[in-house]
């Protein structure tokens, strides 16, 4: 954790003892489509809607205009889920934060200074309403999210097609911040990518439905915070469960799915919603530090 000038606040040593890997989300995927037979996902099948058929069944539609039915409907499809308004009316609402993604390749020789000080793993150099987060990747690769807390009208100000502009006007929300953190925005090497926090009420849930339930983001959308994925595959593993230990009545395997999912969730909700208060809250950066030097206590309750 580095303050605007780029003087060390905390360093947190990886000591491989943390006990949270991490992996690109490249490489993951990978590895859970290498694991699927052949012909399992079908790519380019866009979901446009789907009807209740009674009875459990549901027809969905696909963008070509296809359909099928399910006996059982699973809806794995993020933030903006089609499948979800078939269980609940809760849309996703705009959080105030925005993360502009940027990215610096072949960082140690062309951008020596700051790969230094985002260093081999995570770097945080936070303020009130405002933060510059990188973290270095396989390759070489610095990725960062400069985290703003900002008005959706504001982020609709600028014009992210055009990148030189739209990385000067974000760059100039950190006027007097050293030069070698703010190349992670001016020098950013592909189209900076704003990127709208949305999140799912607190405590979401629904009362079951016949045939169809939901899992990841678009049960349980939450600010980021490093949980995200874990939870989704979490999901689809204990509702694989469900269902291999209820083979002959799926309601008996959505509603035992369901009921330990919305518990298993709410937890990790709002220490979401503290996390991202401890990274731009009033704060910040001293909520972080206090939260890093906590942290193992932390991960012990879970
Ligand atoms: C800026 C940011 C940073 C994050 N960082 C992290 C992190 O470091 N670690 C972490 O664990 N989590 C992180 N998350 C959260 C994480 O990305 C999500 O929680 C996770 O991807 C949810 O997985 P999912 O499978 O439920 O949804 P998604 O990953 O959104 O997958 C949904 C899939 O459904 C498909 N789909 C959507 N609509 C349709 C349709 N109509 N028809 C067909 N297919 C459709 C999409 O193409 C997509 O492949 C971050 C989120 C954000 C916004």
């Amino acid at each position: 954790m580095l303050d605007r000038h780029g003087a060390v606040l905390l360093e947190v040593p990886d000591d491989g003892e943390a006990g949270r890997p991490e992996v690109l989300r490249g490489d993951l995927r990978q590895v859970l489509l290498d694991s699927l037979p052949d012909g399992t996902v079908q790519w380019g099948r866009k979901v446009t809607g789907v009807r209740p058929l009674g009875g459990g069944r549901h027809e969905v539609t696909f963008a070509d205009g296809s359909t099928v039915t399910s006996s059982v409907l699973v809806g794995a499809d993020g933030a903006w889920s089609k499948i979800r308004p078939l269980l609940s009316d809760a849309d996703p609402a705009y959080l105030g934060t925005t993360f502009v993604e940027t990215y610096l390749y072949d960082v140690d020789r062309r951008h020596p200074a700051t790969a230094e000080a985002v260093g081999q793993g995570a770097m945080y150099a936070l303020a009130p309403g405002k933060g510059i987060v990188a973290h270095r990747e396989a390759g070489n690769i610095l990725h960062t999210y400069v985290e703003l807390n900002r008005s959706a009208e504001w982020v609709a100000g600028i014009d992210f097609t055009d990148a030189a502009t739209a990385r000067a006007q974000v760059a100039a929300e950190f006027d007097g911040w050293a030069p070698h953190l703010t190349a992670l925005i001016t020098d950013g090497e592909a189209a900076p990518v704003a990127r709208m926090i949305h999140t799912l009420p607190d405590g979401h849930r629904w009362d079951r439905v016949p045939g169809v339930t939901l899992l990841g983001d678009a049960a349980h959308l939450m600010p980021p915070s490093g949980d995200g994925a874990n939870l989704a595959m979490f999901d689809g593993a204990e509702l694989g469960k469900a269902i291999a230990a209820h083979p002959d009545d799926i309601e008996a395997a959505l509603t035992a799915y369901e009921q330990a999912m919305f518990a298993r969730t709410e937890p990790f909700h709002a220490e979401a919603h503290e996390i991202i208060d401890l990274c731009l809250g009033e704060r910040a950066p001293y909520g972080l530090i206090d939260f890093f030097n906590g942290a193992l206590v932390m991960d012990d309750r879970r």
